[in-house]
């Protein structure tokens, strides 16, 4: 701080500290906000047109139409019916596998952050990234500046400076190594948002050679991102735990549309055969949770 003239050093420490605590709690807002997760069904939806619609499975399992169509905008999008949540998920939904619960416009599960990206949590998601992105220039500037100053007070080459400062050597690279990953992903992002398209979608082309329904131009894409109110969630995770003997448990789910008689042979010894029938499609273990268990994934 005593090699920069006047308060600027003091300056440029107060903006880095004040940045990362900014940086950090974007981070935590991020990772703790519940990113759009649709509560589960404790049964399948429409049960009196479920009888006469639904298809038996070869496990004699009675199956919903994996898929509907809806409108969007003009365009017909298909949704998918999720086994586990028991429901179709609404469109740009999905389910993931990490944390097991269907998203709201699921954008990815982020390991780093911990959380799903989804609908409640992607503003805050891209801000980290942008900020994170622009701390590291910052450092990564300063302390070059920090280098060349040293150079020009002690009349001292590049390396004779470098073995003077290894702390500010350090973050260069580790800065340097850092803005590749953060920069690349919000220059990534940026796209995305620009074309309003989910890394979802976009890894799966979903609109290759598809109209985005979505997109809605340039300046309205990031306003939607930006300054659209955030719904608030649908999930009360502080809510009383019911006890588990009083929730519908999947085998009598099963018996109330299958015959006793196959329903006790599917059954069997325990609920295995249910689970196995139900997420036959994305293998998530079992699924019919509480919500103290949807807490714990969390
Ligand atoms: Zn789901
Ligand atoms: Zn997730």
């Amino acid at each position: 701080m005593d090699d920069f003239s006047g308060d600027w050093g003091i300056s440029v420490m107060v903006v880095c500290a004040v940045f990362t605590v900014y940086v950090l709690v974007l981070l935590l807002v991020t990772s703790g906000r519940d990113p759009g997760i649709i509560p589960r069904n404790y049964h399948p939806p429409e049960l009196e047109s479920y009888e006469s619609n639904a298809e038996l499975g070869i496990d004699q399992l009675p199956r919903f139409p994996r898929t509907k169509d809806v409108v969007v905008n003009g365009v017909i999008v298909k949704v998918k019916y999720c086994d586990t949540c028991m429901l179709y998920r609404p469109p740009r939904c999905s389910h993931c596998s990490i944390c097991d619960n269907c998203v709201e416009r699921f954008d990815h599960h982020c390991p780093w952050v911990g959380q799903c990206i989804g609908l409640r949590n992607y503003r805050f998601f891209f801000m980290f990234i942008f900020s994170a992105s622009l701390l590291c220039l910052y450092v990564h500037g300063f302390c070059w500046v920090y280098v060349r100053k040293i150079i020009d007070s002690e009349k001292t080459t590049f390396i004779k400076a470098m073995g003077k400062t290894p702390a500010s050597i350090a973050l260069i690279i580790y800065t340097f190594l850092a803005l590749w990953f953060v920069g690349g992903l919000s220059i990534f992002h940026l796209y995305l948002i620009g074309t309003n398209q989910s890394t979802y979608e976009n890894f799966r082309y979903r609109y290759n050679g598809h109209a985005n329904p979505y997109n809605r131009g340039i300046v309205h894409n990031f306003l939607e991102v930006f300054c659209r109110g955030i719904p608030p969630s649908k999930n009360n995770f502080r809510a009383k735990v019911q006890k588990k003997s009083k929730m519908p448990l999947p085998h009598d789910l099963g018996s109330s549309f299958v015959s006793t008689s196959s329903a006790n042979a599917r059954r069997g010894p325990n609920k295995a055969a249910w689970d196995e029938g139900i997420g036959r499609d994305n293998s998530m273990g079992p699924e019919i949770s509480t919500v103290e268990s949807m807490e714990n994934r969390l």
